[in-house]
């Protein structure tokens, strides 16, 4: 399936600009932009909402802690034969926070549907992301540890740079 260039950097922009005011005074928002970015291909609603789950899901995490969700892109450099193993290029969108972390035997159902540790959760928060990541043909993936915080990284296919 292909959605049509979409420039990431822009999306976590717009997007963060959009959540701004809802952000916890504790919470630090920062952004990284990589400026050499390549368009990604994709739908900027649905990748809009991929990001505002997952900075709702840090700001959760952090509860009223201080702390700090940095939201961060960036081309991965590419290493081997990438390209003549017939590789697509992917971009990448990462969302950190310094939060508590996923327990290491939580981690494998995070993106479970219903799976949530929280009173009042859905758990289909990182279930949709992870819906729409996929539906783009990319992955999204998750590091974490239990007192420093966590990371999820979504990969998506890049577009060939316009001529
Ligand atoms: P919900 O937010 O409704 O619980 P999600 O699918 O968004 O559902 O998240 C599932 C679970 O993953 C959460 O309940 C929480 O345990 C864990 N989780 C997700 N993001 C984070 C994070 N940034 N820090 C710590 N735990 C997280
Ligand atoms: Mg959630």
């Amino acid at each position: 399936q292909s959605f049509g260039p979409t420039d990431l950097n822009e999306v976590v922009t717009r997007t963060m600009r959009l959540i701004q005011n809802d952000m916890p005074t504790t919470a630090e928002l920062a952004v990284e932009l990589d400026l050499r970015l390549p368009r990604a291909d994709g739908d900027a609603e649905q990748l809009k909402q991929v990001l505002i789950n997952l900075v709702q899901n840090a700001v959760q995490a952090m509860g009223s802690q201080k702390g700090c969700i940095t939201v961060r892109t960036e081309k991965p450099e590419r290493f081997g034969d990438f390209r003549s193993a017939g590789g697509v290029e992917f971009v990448e969108v990462r969302v950190t926070d310094n939060g508590p972390g996923i327990p290491a035997d939580q981690q494998p159902h995070i993106f479970v549907p219903f799976f949530t540790t929280k009173q009042k959760g859905t758990g289909l928060g990182l279930a949709i992301c992870q819906r729409i990541v996929k539906n783009h043909g990319g992955t999204i993936s998750v590091q974490s540890r239990v007192g420093e915080g966590t990371s999820f990284i979504i990969r998506l296919p890049a577009l060939p740079p316009e001529v």
